[in-house]
C-alpha cells in the first residue's frame, strides 16, 4: 500500500482548490480496499473518500488520510431472461420482467463515462444523468439526480465495506434511504462505509423520463417524438453545455445550495413581495429555487474575493482564478445572510465543506 505524504488536491477537486493532504491513499481493486482496511490505517486517522471532488471544497489543508477509489470497469452485466440461481451478488432478481439488465460497476468508474456508454448501448435509465462529474461510488452516497431522474430510480443495489471490520454488505435500495441528495450514507452510516461498486436496474425497452420542461423543448424543437436512450442524453448534453461550467475550464461544484423546501404558509408570505417567485410543489410543502432567490438579491455575476457566483447560473459558485476554500464559504455564506433577509429562508449549501 502507497501512503502519500502532503500531496496538493488541486487535480483532484473541481473546484481546483490547491489544498494540501497529509497523506493520501489510493486503490484500483477490490483487495486493495481490502488492504487498506485491514491496515488499520483508517482506525488511527482522520480520513475522508474523496471520488471526483466535485461536490466538495476543501476549506483548509487536509490533516488525514485522503482515501481515493480508483478500481474501474463494470465488473458484471447480466439480462434477465438469463437463467439464473439468484446469485447475482446475493441480490434476488426472480421476479424482474425480463427487458431488465442488470450493470454492476466499480465506484472508481467515472460516472458520465458509465451512463454514456450504457445510454450507447441502448439501454434506459441513466440518459438523463450524462454529464454529472463524479464516480459511480458517490452516485449513491449523493443520491444524484438531474432532469426529473435520480440514481434511486435504477440502483439496485449498493456494495460497500465496512471501515471498523473490513466486512462487505450489499444495501438493498430501500436499504439505502435514498432522499433528496441523501441517503443512509450521509447520515446513520456516514463515515462508516466504502462503496465498493453499484449495480443497476437498466431496461432495454422505452422507459424514457422527457417531461422536464428543458428537455421536452429541446426534443420537440428537435422533432424527436420517440426518442432513443442517446437522444436523449445528446439533448441533455447540450442543455448542460448551456448553463453549467464545464470542470475543465471553470472550477465548481455544480448546484453549490440545495432548493429550500417551504410551508404554503411561508410560500404565501414571499409571494405577498414577490409574486414572480419560482416555486414547485413537493408533496404538501414547496420548493423554492434557490438560484431565483439568489439572483433576486444581486448575487448573479458577481465576485468576492477570488470566488464568484457564475453569470449563466446563480445557483453555481465558480473559482475566479486561484481561489481558496475560504474564499469559496465567504462567499457562500455571504449569499446565504442575504437570502435570508430578505426571503426569510435559510440555504442549506448542497456542496461538502471539508474544514
Ligand atoms: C459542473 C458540475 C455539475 C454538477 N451537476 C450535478 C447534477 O446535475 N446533479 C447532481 O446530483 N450533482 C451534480 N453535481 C455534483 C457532483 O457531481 C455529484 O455530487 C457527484 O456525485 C459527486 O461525485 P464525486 O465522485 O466527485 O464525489 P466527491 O465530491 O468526491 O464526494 C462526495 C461525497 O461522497 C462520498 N464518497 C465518494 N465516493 C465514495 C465511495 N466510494 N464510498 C463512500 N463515500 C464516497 C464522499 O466522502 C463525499 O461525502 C455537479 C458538480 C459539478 C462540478
Amino acid at each position: 500500500m502507497d501512503i502519500k505524504e502532503n500531496i496538493s488536491l488541486k487535480a483532484y477537486n473541481t473546484f481546483g482548490i490547491d489544498a494540501k493532504a497529509s497523506m493520501f491513499v489510493e486503490y484500483d481493486t477490490e483487495k486493495g480496499l481490502q488492504q487498506l482496511l485491514e491496515s488499520g490505517l483508517l482506525h488511527n486517522n482522520p480520513f475522508l473518500v474523496l471520488g471526483g471532488g466535485s461536490n466538495m471544497v476543501f476549506a483548509n489543508d487536509y490533516n488525514g488520510v485522503i482515501v481515493h477509489p480508483a478500481n474501474k470497469g463494470v465488473i458484471t452485466e447480466r439480462e434477465c431472461n438469463t437463467p439464473c440461481a439468484n446469485d447475482f451478488n446475493g441480490y434476488d432478481c426472480s421476479a424482474l420482467s425480463e427487458d431488465k439488465v442488470l450493470v454492476e460497476v466499480a465506484a472508481g468508474e467515472v460516472w458520465s463515462d458509465f451512463a454514456w456508454a450504457m445510454t450507447r448501448k441502448g439501454y434506459y435509465g441513466l440518459e438523463n444523468l450524462v454529464e454529472i462529474p463524479g464516480s459511480v461510488g458517490a452516485a449513491p452516497v449523493q443520491n444524484v439526480g438531474a432532469y426529473g431522474v435520480e440514481a434511486k430510480d435504477v440502483i439496485a443495489y449498493v456494495a460497500a465495506y465496512e471501515i471498523a471490520t473490513g466486512d462487505k454488505k450489499i444495501f438493498t435500495n430501500k436499504e439505502c434511504k435514498f432522499g433528496y441528495r441523501d441517503s443512509i450514507f450521509k447520515n446513520e452510516l456516514k463515515n462508516k462505509y466504502i462503496v465498493v461498486s453499484v449495480c443497476f436496474m437498466l431496461s432495454k425497452t422505452a422507459n424514457a423520463k422527457t417531461n422536464y420542461s428543458a428537455l421536452s423543448k429541446v426534443l420537440s424543437e428537435k422533432g424527436i417524438a420517440t426518442p432513443t436512450p442517446l437522444h436523449i442524453a445528446e439533448c441533455i448534453a447540450e442543455i448542460r453545455g448551456e448553463k453549467l461550467p464545464n470542470p475543465k475550464d471553470v472550477g465548481s461544484a455544480g448546484s453549490f445550495f440545495k432548493n429550500p423546501i417551504v410551508t404554503h404558509s411561508q410560500l404565501e408570505e414571499i409571494q405577498q413581495n414577490y409574486p414572480d417567485v419560482v416555486s414547485y410543489p413537493a408533496g404538501d410543502k414547496y420548493k423554492l429555487a434557490a438560484g431565483w432567490l439568489i439572483e433576486k438579491c444581486g448575487w448573479k455575476g458577481r465576485t468576492l474575493g477570488n470566488a464568484g457566483v457564475y453569470p449563466k447560473q446563480a445557483l453555481v459558485l465558480f473559482n475566479n482564478g486561484g481561489c481558496t476554500g475560504a474564499e469559496v464559504v465567504a462567499l457562500a455564506n455571504a449569499i446565504e445572510a442575504d437570502v435570508e433577509s430578505r426571503f426569510g429562508v435559510r440555504l442549506e449549501k448542497e456542496a461538502i465543506i471539508i474544514n
